[in-house]
């Protein structure tokens, strides 16, 4: 069946209070889906009774304008991905929706969102814990699915979690990946096709190399502009450009 589609809170909210007494999945993201998200979308059907889908690009946690702008947009796509995974409602709602407070209430985390992917893109973790904790208000679901690709990310939203008590259950992903290794990433789509060759690198790298510094030396020579290479929790976390496009990745050592 079709997912519905509500734009704004208030639609959502009445579906919402149509459907009490129902477990609620929750899946964000900023669309352009691909294998990675719809392996987030079938745990949560496995789990729940109802799955919500959030698309939205939010423009807060880009620190970069042209990023924002580059970024994929692919609508009808998405919408047959989220069919094909049992979702029953999408919330995308405009900017305005979600920012009627222009920004001026922000979630700020002091310690880990300043390390790895937060040294180089200030305010990139303030912009996703506040829409996450906006989201999380709105859809008020009962299990929320995050992907360890974005490992910084999820660790820093379960903390979230934590601090402000929220009812909520986060369940994390393993990375899906391209058959070479690289992790899917609504990103590499803007890959040239040398790049996308050069890409599985990345992986390769971070999983074959003996330190983190021996990975960051292999591809600064294969031409990436390494942002960090960093060994922590017992992984390696690494985040390079190649050509215009970040990619980030990180394994289990
Ligand atoms: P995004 O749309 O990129 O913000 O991602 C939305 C959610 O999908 C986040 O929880 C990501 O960690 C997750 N995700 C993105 N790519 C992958 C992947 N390759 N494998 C698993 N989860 C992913």
């Amino acid at each position: 069946m079709k997912p519905l589609i509500h734009h704004s809170v208030e639609s959502y909210r009445k579906w919402k209070s149509l459907n009490k007494n129902q477990t609620i999945g929750f899946v964000p993201t900023m669309g352009a889906l691909h294998a990675g998200h719809s392996s987030l979308l079938q745990k949560a059907r496995a789990e729940n009774d109802l799955v919500v889908l959030s698309i939205f690009v939010n423009p807060t946690q880009f620190n970069d304008k042209s990023d924002l702008e580059k970024y994929p947009r692919t609508w009808e796509s998405d919408l047959v991905i989220a069919e094909q995974n049992g979702v029953d409602c999408v919330f995308a709602p405009e900017s305005q929706e979600i920012y009627k407070d222009h920004y001026q209430f922000q979630i700020i985390e002091n310690q880990f969102s300043k390390e790895l992917c937060g040294k180089n893109r200030p305010g990139h973790f303030e912009g996703v814990l506040t829409v996450v904790m906006k989201l999380f208000q709105i859809i008020q679901p009962h299990r929320v699915y995050f992907g360890e690709k974005d490992f910084q990310q999820l660790k820093l939203i379960q903390n979230m979690i934590d601090a402000f008590f929220l009812p909520v259950e986060l369940v994390p992903v393993e990375t899906v990946r391209e058959n070479d290794g690289l992790a899917m990433s609504s990103r590499n789509i803007r890959l040239g096709p040398v790049e996308r060759k050069n890409a599985s690198s990345i992986f390769k790298s971070i999983k074959t190399a003996k330190s983190a510094d021996e990975a960051k030396k292999l591809l600064s020579g294969l031409g990436f502009e390494v942002d960090y290479v960093e060994d922590k929790f017992n992984r390696r976390f690494v985040a390079a450009k190649l050509g215009s496009v970040r990619l980030i990745d990180n394994v289990k050592l």
